[in-house]
C-alpha cells in the first residue's frame, strides 16, 4: 500500500521534472525510484545557483519561504501550497499524538514567530489550540511574565527547539520557580540534543522529550515515537538516502550524509537534497508495530563539525559523548575556537564538581583530538547569549575576531 502510493507519487514527480529546465536532462534515464541514484545529488550551492521552478505551474500555489542559514548559508526556496499543505498539518498532528497530545488539547510553542494569515491564525489558535512564545530569554525576569502566561495556560504539550527548551529549563531551575504543568509530553526540534541537556529538561518538567526532525525546505521528516528507537519518517512523502564522501549509497547502519527527496513538492522539486546532516538509516522495525521506517540516528549538522589541524574533522557530538561521563557536574559548556591549534572549552559546572574530574576531562579531550589541539578549560559561571538570545556551541576563530 504504501509503496505504491510512494511509486505513484514518483511517477507524478518524474513528469513535473520533464517539464523543469534543470531537471529535463537529469531524468532521461529515470523511470522507477530505483533509479533515483541516477540523478546527481542537489547541493545549496547548486539550488542557489539554479532556478529550480518547474514550468506552467500555477502561480496561487507557490509560497516563497526561507531558511535562517544555521548551516552558515541562507537558502531561499519554493513551497507547493497545493500538494504538500494537507499533508504538513496531519503529521504535525500526529506527531503530536505521539508526544501525547490529544486532538483539540492545549499546546504552547517556543518558537519563532512567522506571519500568518488571518485564516492560519484562526486555525491556530482556536483550533489548532496551539499559542506561541518567542523562544529565547536573555533573563529570568524577561521569561518570568511568558512563564506566567503558559502557566496559566495548562498545555499539555510543549513544544520548542532543543536549545530553547533548555534554556528555560535552565532559567526555571536558576530561580526555584514553582512549575506546575499537566504536560502529557515535550517536542524538541531544530537542534540534536546533548543527552545530559535532555535529562535536565526532562527532570525540570517531569515528562519524557521527545525528538522530532524536519527542515523548513521539505517540512517534518520524522520524529521518535514514544519507544525512542529512532526517527519514523513517513514513507509515502520521502525517499531519504545516506552517501558518503564521494556520493556512493551507503548500507544502512552506516553512517553518511543524508539526502532527501521530498515527493510531494512539485514547483521547485527538491531530489537527492542534501540537507546539511549526517545520519543513520535502519532496516530494523521499531518495536511500538509501526509500519514507518527508522532514521536510526541524526548525527547533527555538518556544520557542528571543527577541523583538527591534520584536516580531520572532529564532530562536535563527540563532545557529547566525552562530557555524558561527567554529565552530573557540567551544565553547559561553549568551544571556542582560537585557532586550528587552539581551542578554549567554557564550562559552567554544578556545586558537585571535583577538581580531578576537570583534570580527567582536560586529558580526555586531548587524546580525542589526537594531541594535536591545545586545549584549555575555562570555568565560568555564565554563558553569554547571543544578542538575539540564541545559544552558540561553537565559536570560531572568524566569529572572535567580529565580536571582539
Ligand atoms: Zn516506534
Amino acid at each position: 500500500m504504501i509503496q505504491r502510493k510512494k511509486a505513484k507519487r514518483f511517477q507524478a514527480l518524474l513528469s513535473v521534472c520533464r517539464n523543469n529546465t534543470y531537471y529535463r536532462n537529469l531524468v532521461k534515464n529515470v523511470s522507477t525510484v530505483e533509479d533515483l541514484p541516477k540523478i546527481p545529488i542537489l547541493s545549496r550551492d547548486l539550488i542557489q545557483r539554479n532556478l529550480l521552478l518547474s514550468n506552467g505551474i500555477n502561480k496561487r500555489r507557490i509560497r516563497y519561504d526561507s531558511t535562517s542559514g544555521s548551516t552558515g548559508q541562507p537558502l531561499r526556496f519554493i513551497k507547493d501550497q497545493q500538494s504538500s499543505e494537507g499533508v504538513k498539518i496531519a503529521t504535525e498532528l500526529l506527531f503530536n499524538k505521539w508526544a501525547g497530545l490529544n486532538f483539540g488539547e492545549r499546546h504552547v510553542q517556543l518558537w519563532a514567530y512567522h506571519t500568518k494569515s488571518f485564516y492560519q491564525n484562526v486555525w491556530f489558535k482556536y483550533l489548532y489550540n496551539c499559542r506561541q512564545f518567542p523562544p529565547y530569554y536573555n533573563t529570568f525576569d524577561a521569561f518570568h511574565p511568558i512563564l506566567e502566561k503558559i502557566q496559566s495556560l495548562r498545555p499539555n504539550l510543549l513544544t520548542g527547539y532543543s536549545s530553547a527548551l533548555f534554556l528555560a529549563a535552565s532559567l526555571i531551575e536558576e530561580e526555584d520557580y514553582n512549575l506546575n504543568l499537566p504536560l502529557k509530553g515535550i517536542i524538541a526540534s531544530a537542534e540534536s540534543l546533548l543527552p545530559y541537556q535532555k535529562k535536565f529538561i526532562e527532570t525540570i518538567f517531569q515528562t519524557d522529550v521527545l525528538m522530532r526532525y524536519g527542515a523548513r525546505e521539505v517540512d517534518n521528516v520524522g520524529m521518535e515515537c514514544p519507544e525512542r528507537n529512532g526517527y519514523h519518517f513517513i514513507p509515502s512523502r520521502y525517499i531519504l538516502e545516506v552517501v558518503d564522501s564521494e556520493g556512493n549509497l551507503v548500507n544502512s547502519g552506516e553512517e553518511g550524509r543524508l539526502l532527501v527527496t521530498d515527493l510531494l513538492n512539485h514547483i521547485m522539486p527538491l531530489i537527492r537534497y542534501d540537507i546539511g546532516d549526517y545520519a543513520i538509516l535502519s532496516d530494523e522495525l521499531c518495536s511500538c508495530g509501526r509500519k514507518w521506517p527508522l532514521i536510526k540516528e541524526i548525527k547533527g549538522r555538518i556544520s557542528d563539525h571543527l577541523e583538527l589541524p591534520s584536516g580531520k574533522s572532529f564532530p562536535f557530538l563527540s563532545f557529547n559523548v566525552l562530557f555524558e561521563q561527567v554529565s552530573d557536574f557540567i551544565r553547559e559548556f561553549q568551544v571556542l575556537q582560537k585557532s586550528t591549534e587552539k581551542w578554549v572549552i567554557k564550562i559552567v559546572i554544578a556545586p558537585n564538581f571535583r577538581k580531578k574530574q576537570i583534570l580527567e576531562l582536560e586529558r580526555t579531550l586531548k587524546e580525542a583530538t589526537n594531541n594535536e589541539v591545545d586545549i584549555s578549560l575555562e570555568l565560568v559561571k555564565k554563558i553569554q547569549r547571543t544578542s538575539t538570545g540564541k545559544f552558540k556551541y561553537i565559536i570560531r576563530m572568524n566569529e572572535l575576531s567580529v565580536n571582539k
